[in-house]
């Protein structure tokens, strides 16, 4: 498979653009090789610069569970962006998917859109600290919310993906009111609680963790961080701007109905265009301006396109597309660990609803330290073979592997047919 209309992309993005990316993980740097410039998608398929197909297995890191250029998706943005893309001004469509997200999940009685995940959960600690008056939040190594200062501390996703040092340009004074603790630890939490309890203004935590692998929370986790935060006067802000609408019509709140106080959205509920959310109990969110005191703002929004895209995909996501990419994902899974099984590599398939990652690491990895024990040079080879024989893989051995219910039959055996290959390749380190 060529790659030099990406190679010749790729370096003349490198002279305008740092890293020659507008998101780390795209540059390749945890794989090496050239990263791909994708110039189309249709259904489970991309087509890069060079004219390669891949099936997809990234689908925008969420968003698309639909698949690429979902014609109902397609014909909801023909149609907005025909009347206009943004005006400054309240818009019906707003409302409309206010109304969708409050309709499935209950805990969230209002809600604010913004543009991104990362805006959604900088807005809701903000939020917390404004509502409880307190500084301190507590959040979970190796669950990634965003670039957000105060977030970033311990955090997945690029960020481990790049092994960054603990975040130069966050001040010292941001990160102190940060206290970061083992996932799945409730010892930790109670220990963190007895301390500073009266002045942790939230617990942040990914419904279930996707960006250090998917690491499930174990069962009862969840609901004793809410009893903590109720008994402690904190916030709970569980965050779904992953698993939100993704796992089940509902997110992860529709399998393991732990009520927050404020939740946040993204990804999916934006259908590939830039919209997020935070939402949750109308008290808490009260304290919003125009209503109350904390300022929140955003030029674009609830803006008209997202917000239609957004509609479509949650409007299109009925029981036969979560069958689907269930079904698309556990075939997937389960062939993946296979394959490596029958190649000898020690590896460690983890699921979560239709979520699921391959640890490169021959143990149950419950928290971010065994996540980080796992062999990334093994991978690096499976990824590469697996770029070679068209399938398109997250550059990172810390991230789950995307699925849409576009993934027919036809992209499910091509990225089987694949899989004993890359084994052999991801073998071939050991
Ligand atoms: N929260 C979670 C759980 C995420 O997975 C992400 C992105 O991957 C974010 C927040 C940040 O979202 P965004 O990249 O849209 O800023």
């Amino acid at each position: 498979m060529g790659s030099q209309r990406s190679q010749e992309l790729f370096e003349r993005a490198r002279a305008v653009v740092p890293g020659g990316v507008n998101s780390p993980v795209r540059a390749f740097g945890a794989v090496g090789g050239t990263p791909r410039f994708m110039v189309s998608g249709q259904g489970p398929y991309v087509t890069d610069a060079d004219g390669n197909r891949y099936v997809d297995l990234v689908c925008s890191w969420g968003p698309m569970i639909l698949g690429h250029a979902h014609p109902r998706v397609v014909a909801a943005l023909t149609e907005a962006a025909a009347q206009g893309t943004s005006f400054g001004t309240a818009t019906p469509r707003e409302v409309e998917l206010a109304e969708e997200i409050v309709a499935r999940v209950a805990p969230v009685e209002k809600v604010r859109l913004v543009n991104s995940g990362t805006e959604a959960t900088m807005s809701a600690v903000r939020l917390a600290r404004g509502f409880t008056g307190r500084s301190k939040v507590v959040k979970f190594a190796g669950c990634y919310h965003g670039h957000v200062d105060a977030l970033l501390a311990s955090a997945g996703s690029g960020v481990v993906t790049f092994g960054l040092p603990d975040t130069p340009g966050v001040t010292g004074a941001s990160a102190a009111d940060t206290i970061v603790l083992p996932y799945n630890s409730v010892e930790a939490v109670e220990a963190a609680f007895a301390e500073a309890g009266d002045e942790i203004a939230c617990v942040i935590t990914e419904a279930c963790p996707a960006n250090m692998g998917v690491v499930p929370p174990l069962p009862g986790f969840n609901r004793r961080l809410r009893e903590l935060c109720a008994r402690h006067g904190a916030l709970l802000i569980m965050d779904e701007v992953l698993t939100g609408f993704r796992v089940s019509p509902s997110g992860w709140y529709g399998l393991d109905p732990v009520d927050a106080d404020l939740m946040t959205f993204g990804k999916v509920m934006g259908g590939g265009l830039p919209a997020a959310a935070f939402g949750g109990r109308a008290e808490v969110m009260a304290a919003l301006a125009p209503e109350g005191p904390v300022y929140q703002a955003g030029t674009l929004s609830g803006n008209p396109l997202a917000c239609a895209a957004g509609l479509a995909t949650l409007r299109a996501c009925d029981e036969e597309v979560y069958r689907r990419v269930g079904e698309a994902a556990s075939a997937i899974g389960a062939a993946a660990s296979a394959a490596l099984a029958g190649a000898g590599v020690p590896h460690r398939l983890q699921s979560a609803g239709n979520l699921f990652s391959i640890f490169f690491v021959d143990e149950e990895v419950t928290d971010f330290a065994a996540a980080r024990r796992q062999n990334t040079a093994a991978y690096t080879a499976f990824f590469h073979a697996m770029l070679d024989q068209g399938v398109y893989l997250p550059p990172s051995a810390y991230e789950a592997w995307f699925l849409s219910a576009a993934h027919d039959d036809a992209a499910v055996s091509r990225v089987v047919e694949a899989l004993p290959v890359a084994a052999k390749a991801a073998a071939a380190t050991l």
